[in-house]
């Protein structure tokens, strides 16, 4: 017989346990005693209160609790793989169709399991026998004993999005009555001077504006401006995927407008400067993580940097440099490297034993003494609590300490704060303490909420007055329905399954909206960084379309990277926007001039700036690319295996071969010494591959994964085919020298500078006429050949782009006195005869097949050389005056530049 559980006599569900203080708050304002009889709760919290008192004795699994088990049960099978995607696919499908996989439905779909659906059968038998021995009980079993047991008075579901089809039937089954009545509820009227008091008349000439930025830099600025601009709101909502890094893009612009900040988020557990240490450690401490060289050094220079480390940085900043240039160090160097250091034994007790977690009193403790700021403490705390809870429970489920990682990432921590300016032009300091966005009016100071639209829409309507939805692409926010094995199994044997997703963003969405009772103000970027278009998300787009069919279409507002002045930061002063701002021509000071720049005297005593061609070439592509690659000095990066490392193994390689067959008595390959060539050649690879290890680190190729190794053995192919595409050139010519050094001692002068440098490859003939090589990975733009007849009269000489080896041929034959005939690039990657070559050469030259026509140079070869050193003063004339403008050439030079927000980027790079 059914007994009455008399919690009350009616229970409101809302979702969180944030909404229910929030209405028991608002029926305690409205009427006192109306709250008597009521029981405000949330669907999980209705569940434990009656198992507690109805239940039979098991614990309701936690969540934490349900996925270790999965994880324990994934790694015993071999049916699925064990991956934190099928994981989750399996938490979801247990937590909410564990019961519908029952006796009935074995006796009546026995003899129609597919082996695979046997393997769904086996498991949830072993997820039920599991909690059986644990004692513990999912919340779908428990509900299904009690609705034999218990009945409710009436229910009014305020969730905001629709309860579990197992719970739905369970209030059907007990309750009285079941009504669904909409989940948000409305602002207790606000009082104090803003303009917040919410009239019927306010809202319905509500405004809606929607911003399309180009990118990212432009994103914040229009954001900045829209609340500017946004009238009398003195309190707004700004939601956003990820409102930490919104609310540090735009909170001191704000905080200086006087609004107080407050930020209500969520950080994962990667997020904590605890999660990333221990995450870190996790693959470095494991000998089965099998990480590539670039994933553990990643990984140690995390650790390195963490203050739980307690690494002193003079030791980090020598550790983190010892690991970066060296690629042939192992997990094992790095473990030893580190195993000295403080609190690494410590950490590394973590993935030895689940009893281990008691060690993470320890760093609790620790944080008090860290130079963080109370938020940040707060969530670094709720971390290491959550993780301490992850390791009781694996210690009572005997799940290994090492299978926590994945689950320990999963973990997620409230993160919030709230920041003022105490007086213009101060720092940020916290503001006192408030008790939330919604309870603090302060008689109409201007206050501004960053969240997620999650939280947002959780939020009474009409709150504020303004709210601002940012990054409302089809990417954050896809509705795409997720399909899987497990809910085709639902789907083929009839069993209740629900996918929500659509309608619950297109709920939200309304939610948030309905915040606001002035404005609404969406947000998404045209294009994302690699300039690929990007997308409304689906609820956006049909809004905006169902506006624009009533006849009130969104005001939308769009600006370009080239409305944002890079050099500018938010404006603490309210400015206009203007379509076009010229970026400021940069120049170099003082200080990096002494860097950047060195001068010596040349023969006559004359003072000249010492510059290698290379720095000409990427000066001349773009000034301020090479100011900036010079500065920060990007090929001190670290070692990699990377087309620097490849080039630098290819220049040895050829230099080693060339001198090693000058021993054996030829200076070039032949179609009759091909094969003895290749012969050596192979040796040669072989031999220099094998020293690479001991060399000094810093431009040698090491190969560190197999993919690297077969690239390596790809490389070897590809320099032997290589050989026998040179054996047909300049028959008269020889290899004369490989890395010819140009020394500024040299006091070579090209252009008004003094060259510096080194030519790859030196050809000659028994006349004294030679050719410059550049060994190249690719020279598919490098042809550069010159008609003098086809230049206008008008028409000014201009050099081609590629100007290294024109500047080395001039230079040597300054040096030497010998007769250039011409500048050329190899390719080392020739796919062909034909692709071997490009760049410049005398028209007597053009002997075959092999050179295309767009590299001859017609008339006098030295002529030529003569009107690009003239074309080339202008530029090293330019480096010296200073100017740095990003100013590129060709779209091609902003391909590879590490400038990312460059308002000069050519489109499409
Ligand atoms: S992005 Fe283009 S314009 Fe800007 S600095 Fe780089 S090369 Fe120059």
């Amino acid at each position: 017989m059914k007994r009455v559980v008399l919690i009350a006599e009616t229970t409101i569900l809302f979702s969180t346990q944030a909404e229910v203080v929030r209405y028991r708050k608002c029926l305690a304002a409205q009427a006192a005693d109306s709250a008597l009889g009521v029981n405000v709760t949330t669907p999980n919290a209705l569940v434990e209160e009656l198992w507690e008192v109805w239940g039979s004795g098991e614990r309701l699994v936690s969540d934490t609790q349900r996925r270790l088990i999965i994880k324990q049960l994934l790694a015993e099978q071999s049916d699925w793989v064990d991956s934190p995607g099928t994981a989750e696919l399996l938490v979801r499908f247990l937590r909410e169709y564990l019961c519908e996989v029952d006796e009935a439905f074995l006796c009546a779909h026995e003899s129609d399991l597919t082996p695979s659906d046997w393997d769904i059968v086996c498991f949830i038998k072993k997820y039920k026998e599991a909690l059986v021995q644990a004692q513990l009980i999912e919340p779908v079993q428990a509900l299904e004993q009690l609705a034999s047991c218990v009945q409710l008075g009436s229910i009014i579901v305020r969730t905001q999005d629709e309860l579990p089809i197992y719970y739905r039937s369970f209030l059907a089954a007990v309750a009285k009555e079941v009504r669904i009545e909409q989940a948000q509820i409305e602002a207790s009227p606000r009082g104090g001077d803003g303009a917040s008091s919410t009239t019927g008349e306010e809202v319905s000439s509500k405004e809606y504006v929607l911003l399309k930025p180009a990118g990212s830099s432009v994103r914040a600025f229009m954001i900045d401006q829209a609340i500017r601009a946004g009238g009398a709101g003195t309190r707004i909502v700004v939601t956003s995927p990820n409102p930490v890094v919104a609310c540090d893009l735009l909170k001191h612009s704000l905080c200086a407008q006087g609004y107080t900040v407050m930020l209500d988020a969520q950080k994962t557990f990667r997020e904590t400067l605890f999660g990333q240490a221990y995450c870190a450690l996790a693959g470095i401490a494991n000998d089965q993580a099998q990480l590539s060289y670039n994933e553990l050094v990643e990984a140690a220079l995390l650790y390195l940097n963490s203050p739980y480390a307690q690494i002193p940085p003079s030791q980090a900043e020598r550790l983190a440099s010892a690991f970066r240039s060296d690629r042939s160090i192992t997990r094992e160097d790095i473990h030893a490297a580190l195993a000295s250091s403080k609190n690494f034994g410590v950490f590394e007790s973590l993935f030895e034993d689940t009893e281990g977690g008691i060690v993470l009193s320890y760093f609790e403790g620790l944080i008090h003494s860290l130079d963080l700021d109370e938020a940040q403490k707060v969530a670094e705390r709720a971390a290491i609590a959550r993780l301490k809870q992850l390791y009781f429970d694996a210690a009572d489920l005997g799940v290994d300490a090492y299978e926590l990682v994945p689950l320990a990432e999963r973990i997620s921590v409230p993160y919030g704060y709230s920041i003022a300016q105490a007086e213009e032009g101060s720092a940020l300091v916290e503001a006192e303490k408030i008790p939330s966005f919604l309870e603090d009016d302060r008689a109409g100071m201007p206050c501004i909420l960053f969240t997620t639209f999650e939280q947002a829409s959780a939020l009474p309507k009409h709150s504020c007055d303004q709210v601002v939805l940012t990054e409302l692409n089809n990417e954050s926010y896809s509705g795409k329905i997720h399909r899987s094995t497990l809910s085709d199994f639902l789907e083929r044997y009839s069993l209740p399954f629900e996918d929500h997703t659509i309608e619950t963003l297109e709920a939200r969405f309304k939610r948030v909206c309905a915040l606001a009772c002035m404005q609404v103000v969406f947000e998404y970027e045209r294009y994302d960084r690699n300039g690929e278009s990007c997308y409304p998300a689906f609820f956006l787009e049909t809004f905006m379309n169902e506006r624009a069919l009533a006849g009130c279409p969104v005001e939308v507002r769009e600006a370009g990277e080239e409305a944002f002045d890079s050099a500018s930061r938010l404006s603490l002063q309210p400015v206009e926007l203007e379509a076009e701002m010229p970026a400021e021509r940069g120049v170099l000071n003082a200080e990096d001039r002494m860097h950047l720049l060195t001068y010596e005297q040349d023969k006559e005593g004359i003072e000249r700036l010492v510059v290698s061609p290379s720095a000409i070439e990427t000066y001349r592509s773009c000034p301020y690319k090479w100011f900036v690659e010079r500065k920060l000095r990007l090929d001190d990066e670290g070692e990699a295996f990377g087309g620097r490392e490849i080039g630098a193994f290819v220049h040895g390689v050829f230099q080693r071969f060339y001198e090693a067959w000058a021993l054996q008595g030829y200076d070039r390959v032949t179609p009759e010494t091909l094969s003895l060539a290749q012969e050596l050649l192979a040796s040669v690879f072989e031999e220099y591959a094998d020293e690479q290890k001991s060399m000094q680190p810093g431009d040698r190729l090491i190969a560190v994964s197999e993919l690297e190794r077969q690239e390596l053995e790809q490389l070897k192919s590809k320099l032997l085919a290589n050989l026998s595409f040179q054996q047909n050139l300049f028959k008269d010519f020889h290899v004369r020298s490989h890395e010819y050094a140009i020394r500024a001692e040299d006091k070579v002068t090209y252009g008004g500078a003094i060259i510096n440098g080194r030519i790859d490859r030196v050809d000659v003939d028994d006349k004294g006429n030679f050719i410059v090589i550049d060994y190249k990975g690719s020279i598919a733009k490098y042809a550069a050949g010159f008609d003098p007849d086809a230049l206008d009269e008008e028409e000014s000489f201009e050099s081609p782009e590629k100007i290294q080896a024109l500047i080395y041929a001039q230079a040597l034959r300054r040096k030497e006195g010998l007769q250039p005939k011409a500048a050329l690039y190899l390719s080392y990657s020739a796919k062909n005869e034909q692709a071997l070559m490009r760049g410049s050469l005398a028209q007597t030259l053009i002997e075959s097949e092999t050179l295309s026509r767009a590299s001859c140079v017609k008339g006098n070869f030295e002529s030529f050389l003569d009107l690009v050193e003239e074309d080339i003063a202008r530029t090293i004339e330019r480096m010296e005056s200073g100017d740095l403008a990003p100013d590129p050439r060709t779209k091609e030079a902003c391909t590879y530049c590490p400038v990312l927000y460059c308002e000069k980027r050519a489109n499409g790079s």
